[in-house]
């Protein structure tokens, strides 16, 4: 059965070529590698930017692609229907966004195009131990000081924090004004003294892409590395592309179950139970069939989404039921196809024992469920 996207055409059909060429020609191999190691490597960004596959959203004057949401979905699409979890270019995505739309003229031109070449690997850093959901509690703190801020504090859970080039940090400005004493500070790596990278964390899945602590003692962050030039933007950049942020997670959990189910399809014919193939049995047939019809109404609910967020129209709460009904779907089909394996289900080197694993904190991060809830019913 095909779940045929409603916002494809000629031109994405080639470009789908293109990005499922590299994955499986140069990332796939490496994958049990990586996942070993707990990161992809440079090499691999680099290549990705040398083949254009990164920024494909970003304009082309700073470097990018000049194309939209659907050039990037295109990717995360094929990389989500073979769980390979590893590159988060999501995240880098969503970093060049902030510079793109929140930028001042030289932020664009001194990080963008060295985000589309793969140069720089690109992180955002709001969670800190003693806040993720509640992000008004964040405790890292930049103090201006002449020609510079002088940042301090400690972020945990940062995805591509092991090897990001540059990391966009929310610190406060102005502890006594809350949210709007928030603001995000430009942070790049390389030769950068009071800035250490922690430990990679051990993670029940993902294991191929890298999330780290990142520690800042009193770093000297120019004063032109603040996002967009002015203080107490925070809050409101962070805001601005949630829709974008939330509908990246929507499109990966649908394409994720259609890889699984397409997987399992493929294993319940081949294998033999009482005789007879796995398939033959009602009980096979009926998840398969509940598991393709929540994919093809899915399908009508994300695409419609897409051509909303490409036209500008997509709103937070409808953005949060695609993040939260995706999650939580994909948490349940993954459960019931995997059910169909067995044993078999339950070791890594099937595929759907790592997607069932990797889809977990689809529920968490970007938004828990709760707050995604929280989000929609504000709009109720
Ligand atoms: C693999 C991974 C990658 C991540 N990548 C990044 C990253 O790149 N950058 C980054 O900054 N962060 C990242 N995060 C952090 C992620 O965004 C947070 O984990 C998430 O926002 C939840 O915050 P928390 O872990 O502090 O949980 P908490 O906020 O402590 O939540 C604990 C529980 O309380 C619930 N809860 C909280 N508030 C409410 C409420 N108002 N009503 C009802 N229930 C509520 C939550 O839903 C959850 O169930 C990542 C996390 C993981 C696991």
């Amino acid at each position: 059965m095909d779940f045929p996207r409603s916002w494809t055409n000629e031109e994405l059909d080639r470009w789908r070529e293109t990005c499922v060429r590299f994955i499986t020609q140069e990332l796939e191999p490496d994958d049990a590698a990586s996942r070993e190691r707990g990161h992809v490597g440079h090499a691999i960004w680099r290549r990705a930017g040398e083949l254009g596959l990164l920024c494909t959203d970003i304009d082309e004057q700073w470097g990018g692609g000049g194309g939209d949401f659907r050039h990037t979905a295109v990717f995360y699409e094929e990389c989500a229907r073979r769980a390979l979890t590893g590159m988060a270019t999501s995240v880098h995505a969503i970093v060049a966004h902030y510079f793109q739309n929140h930028g001042t003229e030289d932020q664009k031109r001194r990080f963008l195009p060295r985000m589309a070449s793969g140069e720089l690997v690109g992180a955002i850093a709001m969670t800190e131990p003693g806040a993720g959901s509640d992000l008004q509690g964040i405790r890292t703190r930049a103090e201006r000081r002449g020609e510079h801020y002088l940042l301090s504090g400690s972020k945990t859970f940062i995805t591509n924090g092991y090897l990001a080039g540059v990391v966009l940090v929310v610190a406060k400005t102005d502890p006594a004004q809350g949210a709007r004493g928030t603001s995000i500070l430009i942070v790049e790596t390389a030769d950068c003294p009071g800035f250490r990278v922690g430990r990679l964390l051990d993670k029940m899945g993902m294991k191929a892409q890298d999330t780290s602590e990142l520690f800042f003692d009193e770093v000297e962050v120019p004063a032109g590395n603040l996002l967009g030039g002015k203080e107490g933007q925070g809050f409101y950049q962070l805001m601005g592309d949630l829709p974008y942020e939330r509908m990246i997670i929507g499109v990966t959990a649908l394409a994720c179950m259609e890889g699984a189910y397409q997987a399992t399809l493929d294993y319940v014919r081949e294998r033999k139970v009482f005789g007879k193939a796995l398939i033959e049995m009602q009980n096979t047939r009926f998840k398969l069939a509940d598991v393709a019809t929540q994919i093809k109404v899915g399908r009508a609910f994300v695409d419609r989404c897409v051509e909303q967020l490409v036209a500008g129209t997509l709103d937070t709460a409808t953005a949060s039921m695609a993040k939260l009904w995706g999650s939580e779907t994909q948490g349940r089909v993954l459960d019931e196809l995997l059910q169909l394996y067995g044993g078999y289900g339950f070791m890594n080197e099937y595929m759907i024992a790592r997607m069932y694993a990797d889809a977990r904190v689809q529920r968490i991060y970007g938004g828990t469920s709760e707050i995604m809830k929280e989000v929609i019913s504000r709009k109720l």
